[in-house]
């Protein structure tokens, strides 16, 4: 499973965002991180520095860790366009710049290649934790999810007949990956299938059904940032 990384800078600011993808689904594992985010994210998932040492300069310089690639080349309009609003919706970029101090020493590091020992006392210096890694994943675990338990041909559900996920997963087709469902269509995985509230598309986490369930399952992080 490759997992590469791209970034972008939010439009007419000097901030930049790092994105996880899986190339699975070809959908963004992640929702995007300021670079302080992302480095104790990598923690926090167990994800090895090793890609990020040797792909910095790609990734901030073409976005993306392709080799020749670019962060336009690499996503699509829907992507992108997602990102931005998950950015919007969740005031991505004030929690950039509150971190910015330590985001700037970690860039300084990573292009200049300083040692690996640098990095990680700039690391030790970074004196909050992120939230737990659920609130993180993005579309890619929704549509695994998904394609477990409700879309695939030989999931229990569609199987068993329930109607509104039959007429999903006649949809799937159509939407492929690029498109989310509708907000009442998650809500009926939530409600009735079980959906773990971590795979709620961001755009629709202002729906009161799903405030009320996060706050109800003491998952409030799930909310805000
Ligand atoms: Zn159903």
């Amino acid at each position: 499973m490759a997992t590469p990384v791209y970034s972008f800078l939010y439009p007419a600011t000097d901030t930049r965002f790092f994105v996880i993808h899986n190339s699975y689904f070809e959908l963004p594992e992640t929702m995007p991180m300021d670079l302080t985010t992302f480095v104790l994210y990598h923690i926090e998932s167990g994800r090895s520095f090793e890609g990020l040492f040797f792909c910095y300069s790609d990734i901030v310089n073409n976005g993306c860790s392709l080799f020749n690639t670019t962060y336009e080349e690499f996503t699509s309009e829907f992507v992108r366009k997602y990102h931005l609003d998950t950015i919007n919706d969740f005031n991505l970029l004030e929690v950039a710049v509150r971190n910015k101090t330590h985001s700037d020493r970690l860039n300084s590091i990573l292009i200049n290649k300083d040692s690996i020992q640098s990095f990680y006392n700039a690391i030790d210096q970074i004196d909050f934790e992120i939230n737990p890694e659920e609130s993180y994943v993005s579309l890619h675990a929704t549509w695994e999810w998904l394609d477990s338990v409700i879309l695939g041909t030989n999931s229990e559900l569609v199987q068993n007949k329930c109607p509104k996920c039959e007429f999903t997963s006649y949809l799937r087709e159509k939407v492929h990956r690029m498109v989310t469902f509708q907000e009442e269509v998650y809500a009926h995985f939530i409600e009735s299938h079980g959906m773990p509230l971590e795979l709620m598309p961001f755009v629709y986490r202002k729906n009161s059904f799903y405030i009320a369930r996060c706050k109800e399952e003491k998952l409030d992080f799930l909310l805000y940032f």
